[in-house]
């Protein structure tokens, strides 16, 4: 339920991992802004198109609640938050528009080095810390495993040293983490990186003409990339 407006609102993570590719990628696009003082909210120059710095984890929020228009977020967050959205019933609110080739990087399952994998079924019964407990829910029922979920904010990484959980599922680039913490990676639940999210629906009012313009340049830019 967003109201009619006629500048567009982009969502972006204000510091870490994608703040600075997102910014890249939107000024490829042509986009220029004047920033606030307190750096939250940037407005559009070149064009009536705005961008929101917050935490990466609002942005799927920021976009269901029509705050924002679009948002640079990996697919994981993105995932996470429908899966949980789903789970208590509420319709789809955004869905990934294009994947933008940065931020890559894998949800996987990992277990202590001493142990042998044998696949899922090994996973009946034991204890599993993640910050994405919704999309691990949804894997472990689609093998048909029963294992509990322990939902951990940060730090996932040393659960099975502190006893907490039995092995763990975290998102894994270089694998240096998983390795200073005597754990090996054996599966990816999900391939991720950023992607731009928008609404589920069209836009009827002037933010429809100015969205396909941005995908447009946005299809140019990430042409050029690869
Ligand atoms: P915020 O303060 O915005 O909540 P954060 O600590 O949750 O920041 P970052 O660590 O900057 O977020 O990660 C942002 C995104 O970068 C992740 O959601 C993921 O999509 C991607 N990413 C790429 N490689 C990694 C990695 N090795 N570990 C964690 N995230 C990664
Ligand atoms: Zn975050």
């Amino acid at each position: 339920a967003s109201a009619t407006r006629d500048r567009l609102r982009i969502a972006i993570q204000k510091s870490g991992r994608l703040a600075e590719p997102a910014r890249a990628l939107l000024s490829a696009c042509g986009l220029s802004w004047r920033e606030s003082r307190d750096k939250l909210f940037c407005y559009g120059e070149s064009l009536p198109v705005d961008l929101l710095l917050v935490r990466d984890d609002d942005i799927p929020g920021l976009i269901a609640d029509g705050v924002c228009d679009f948002g640079v977020v990996g697919r994981n967050e993105l995932d996470e938050q429908a899966g949980e959205r789903a789970r208590i019933g509420l319709p789809p609110a955004y869905r990934e528009l294009r994947a933008l080739g940065f931020g890559a990087c894998r949800l996987m399952l990992a277990i202590p080095e001493s142990w042998d994998w044998q696949g899922p079924a090994q996973l009946q019964g034991l204890r599993i810390a993640t910050s994405y407990p919704a999309i691990l829910a949804n894997w472990l029922q689609a093998q048909g495993v029963d294992a509990s979920v322990v939902e951990l904010s940060g730090s996932v990484e040393i659960a099975p040293k502190l006893g907490t959980a039995d092995l763990i599922c975290d998102l894994v680039s270089s694998g240096a983490t998983l390795a200073a913490n005597q754990l090996k990676p054996v599966e990816t639940l999900l391939q991720s990186e950023a992607v731009l999210a928008g609404p589920v629906r069209e836009f009827d009012d002037s933010r429809a003409g100015l969205a396909a313009m941005l995908l447009r340049r946005m299809d140019g830019v990430l042409k050029v990339k690869d």
